[in-house]
């Protein structure tokens, strides 16, 4: 019996790699323009970096872990998410202590999530995201927003719509925790199954919750910005002026808690016109906690995630066709076994100079050679006969306008070249 790809994860198969690959490329070329440099963590970690970096009571930890024990008696579990890593990596490596700061990472890679797959979620996807830990200047968190925001407008997408927020701080924080404790108690009895734990445990989480009820009863729910305490609301009015001033439009989204218990102040979603609706194609903010607890100094960071399975998936519904090169300059055609020997050499040649290439290795028939080549996207098709042999000539065939030529062998490669 075939053995089938487990559930909610995906090939990528030639045809459509062309298009990650040139995701990842923009990725790395808008990371090169914001000065922020790649760092690759391992694909697993300790399950206790997750669990105490991002957060006991979140979804992540509590119910989508691939967690299992090693042959070392050692509980690992497949990385969720890239911040903690990164962070992770940022203490264990030092990086505080470099001359250059604040550190400013980016990553690209597979994370893992045990979760029931749809469109654009994934068990296994790949993200991108961006760390810029060591300082709370609200530019930066600017700069970190116009990063997301560049990488999707280069790609061409259309209608970002950005939203923010402040979550704000241990100061803050809890005072509105208070307000919506006090809040959502008098509907206790009305909340979701999930919402009556989170009443103790994480209220805060109660605000994201799908459930239609538990919406209706957290539309009058205190704003933690009505809360904001003497560092966090001027830290919010400084962000807002700074995006004000590169132009990036924004709406404030006082609902707004991102799904992990990290964040601090800024928060931040980017969403489009998606697959059937409105979908967010990037999120993320402020956590100035997590480098402590993770076992580091007090150091301020913000970062961002995105999913490039939901990015492709929404720039596909957006009809937008991204620019991959999937031609191949030559094919080429031997008639004959004496031919078949010197378009060898020359395959050898083409590449040698830089000339994408390739050759029939099925014994077809011209004919069928031809068909292959244009399969192939090939610029030029060049043929090698007897009486070429002879001659010491290639027939060189423009695929594009369909004209023929002959080249002699030795200014073959200046040919292509100049064309
Ligand atoms: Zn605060
Ligand atoms: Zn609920």
């Amino acid at each position: 019996m075939a053995i089938n790809i487990p559930r909610g994860t995906a090939d990528v198969l030639p045809g459509e790699v062309e298009l990650w690959q040139y995701i990842e490329k923009q990725a790395r070329e808008t990371c090169k323009l914001f000065n922020y440099r790649e760092i690759r963590t391992p694909i697993f970690e300790h399950t206790e970096l997750f669990q105490r970096g991002v957060g006991e009571t979140t979804d992540i930890v509590e119910k989508e872990m691939y967690t299992f024990i090693d042959k070392g008696d050692r509980s690992i579990t497949l990385r969720p998410e890239g911040t903690a890593a990164v962070v992770r990596s940022y203490v264990e490596n030092k990086m505080y202590g470099d001359p250059v700061q604040p550190t400013k990472l980016f990553y690209i890679g597979p994370m893992f999530r045990y979760e029931r797959p749809q469109a654009g979620r994934m068990r296994q996807f790949t993200q991108f995201g961006v760390e810029a830990i060591g300082s709370n200047d609200p530019a930066i968190d600017a700069e970190v927003i116009a990063l997301a925001m560049r990488f999707y407008t280069n790609l061409g997408l259309k209608e970002l719509h950005l939203e923010i927020n402040s979550v704000g701080c241990q100061v803050c924080r809890p005072i509105h925790r208070e307000h919506l404790i006090q809040h959502l108690a008098e509907h206790k009895d009305e909340l979701c199954d999930d919402c009556k734990s989170r009443l103790d445990r994480n209220p805060l989480r109660i605000l994201d919750c799908k459930n239609e009820k538990c919406k209706s009863l957290t539309k009058d729910a205190p704003n933690i910005t009505e809360h904001l305490c003497e560092n966090c609301a001027p830290q919010f009015e400084a962000v807002k002026g700074y995006l004000d001033q590169v132009q990036i439009p924004y709406t404030v989204n006082p609902r707004m808690v991102r799904g992990l218990d990290y964040y601090t102040q800024t928060a931040f979603e980017i969403m489009a016109e998606g697959f059937g609706s409105i979908t967010t194609v990037c999120g993320g903010g402020r956590y100035n906690g997590l480098v402590e607890q993770i076992g580091g100094n007090d150091m301020p960071g913000i970062g961002f995630a995105l999913s490039i399975e939901r990015a492709l998936l929404t720039l596909k519904s957006q009809g937008i066709e991204l620019p991959v090169d999937t031609t191949l300059d030559c094919y080429l055609i031997a008639l004959g076994e004496e031919a078949e020997k010197k378009t060898t050499v020359l395959l050898d040649q083409l590449r040698a100079h830089g000339i994408a290439a390739d050759k029939d290795y099925l014994s077809r028939k011209m004919k069928a050679q031809l068909k292959a080549a244009d399969r192939y996207g090939a610029r030029f098709v060049l043929i090698v006969g007897e009486d070429e042999l002879k001659n010491n000539v290639v027939i060189v065939k423009n695929m594009q306008d369909g004209s023929q030529t002959e080249v002699a062998v030795s200014e073959l490669i200046s040919y292509i070249l100049a064309q």
